[in-house]
């Protein structure tokens, strides 16, 4: 059996996915290795650093300051993906300065979720093959069953990552690849996740005075931050396309779920975004739960940010599925 392809297209020779699915690489040797072994240390190195913040949770012995550094730090990485490496990089909705862009860039970076070239071509992907074979996180590929509804929204959480293949750069993703300013983000990626854990044990070092308030700091702002933090972004890819409301006519499952939204700063209304990919707010009605929608707003106000994308009201009511 060829195991190449048993993650990303359940059923289809390599050659197959090949033929159908352009822009897709198989992975072999040590490429594989490493890209399997990476993913299994995002997964499974800010797990065991959330373990044991939870153990100081429990007794007690851990301070406003390291519940201040989760919520600041967690508040950057989602800010930093959601606006930075999808709706800024991944989608182009706006504009901004240099200097912003390298903060979101930074910021997006510290989370952990891959280089830009990894984060940016896997998920012009998964819009180009939304729940087909060739999707990198689709949890509807399995079948109808609850079995198999089960095993798909694991598989699109976490495993996908592990799969044999890549996404290709030139395919994908030729504008940043030809962009040196870009992609000098995408070759520091690693300082900016050292940097992610150093800034919190720093602070928490110097407000509490110890090696051991230090420690703190790493594990609340930093790995229990990020495993926390990308718990809730994987949720987009795997319970967001199966789970949630729909409202507006797409050819995938995506779907609108207002506690996946409110703990990802409005990704989980996936729905919205896959029917209006080019708009920088996910949340089309003002009110529905968009934080990183109502920020970019409120930085156009304040001309950080500009050229903001937003679909007309013929283009919303085109695919409205409400005929009231
Ligand atoms: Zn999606
Ligand atoms: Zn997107």
């Amino acid at each position: 059996m060829d195991t190449r392809v048993k993650y990303s297209t359940p059923g289809l020779s390599a050659e197959a996915r090949d033929k159908l699915r352009p822009g897709i690489a198989p992975l072999t040797g040590v490429g594989a290795t490493v890209k399997q072994l990476t993913a299994l240390a995002v997964m499974l190195v800010p797990f065991a650093g959330f373990l044991l913040a939870l153990q100081r949770v429990i007794a007690g012995t851990f301070s406003t300051t390291d519940v201040v550094l989760f919520a600041v730090m967690y508040f950057l990485h989602m800010g930093g993906i959601t606006m930075g490496f999808h709706r800024y990089l991944a989608h182009k909705t706006f504009n901004t300065s240099r200097f912003f862009e390298g903060l979101l860039l930074i910021c997006g970076s510290m989370a952990a979720q891959g280089p830009i070239m990894f984060w940016v071509t896997t998920h012009r992907r998964h819009h180009t093959y939304s729940d087909q074979p060739g999707d990198p996180h689709s949890p509807n590929l399995y079948g109808k069953s609850l079995g198999a509804k089960i095993k798909g929204l694991w598989y699109a959480h976490m495993p996908w990552m592990l799969a044999k293949d890549i996404s290709g750069w030139n395919f994908f993703a030729p504008d940043i690849l030809a962009n040196r300013k870009l992609f000098f983000y995408h070759r520091s990626y690693a300082l900016w996740i050292v940097l992610g854990l150093v800034i919190p044990a720093v602070i928490g070092g110097l407000v509490g005075g110890s090696l051991s308030a230090a420690f703190n700091g790493f594990l609340f702002g930093g790995l229990a931050r990020i495993f926390l933090a990308n718990q809730a972004a994987w949720c987009v890819g795997s319970v967001s396309h199966m789970i949630g409301s729909k409202a507006f006519k797409t050819d995938d499952k995506s779907a609108n779920n207002w506690t996946v939204a409110i703990l990802t700063m409005g990704e989980g209304l996936q729905n919205n975004h896959h029917a209006f990919p080019g708009s920088y707010r996910h949340g089309i009605k003002w009110w529905e739960p968009d934080l990183s929608g109502w920020i970019l707003t409120a930085l156009g106000a304040l001309g950080v940010v500009w050229d903001l994308r937003f679909p007309d009201e013929k283009t919303i009511r085109k695919l409205s599925l409400d005929r009231s």
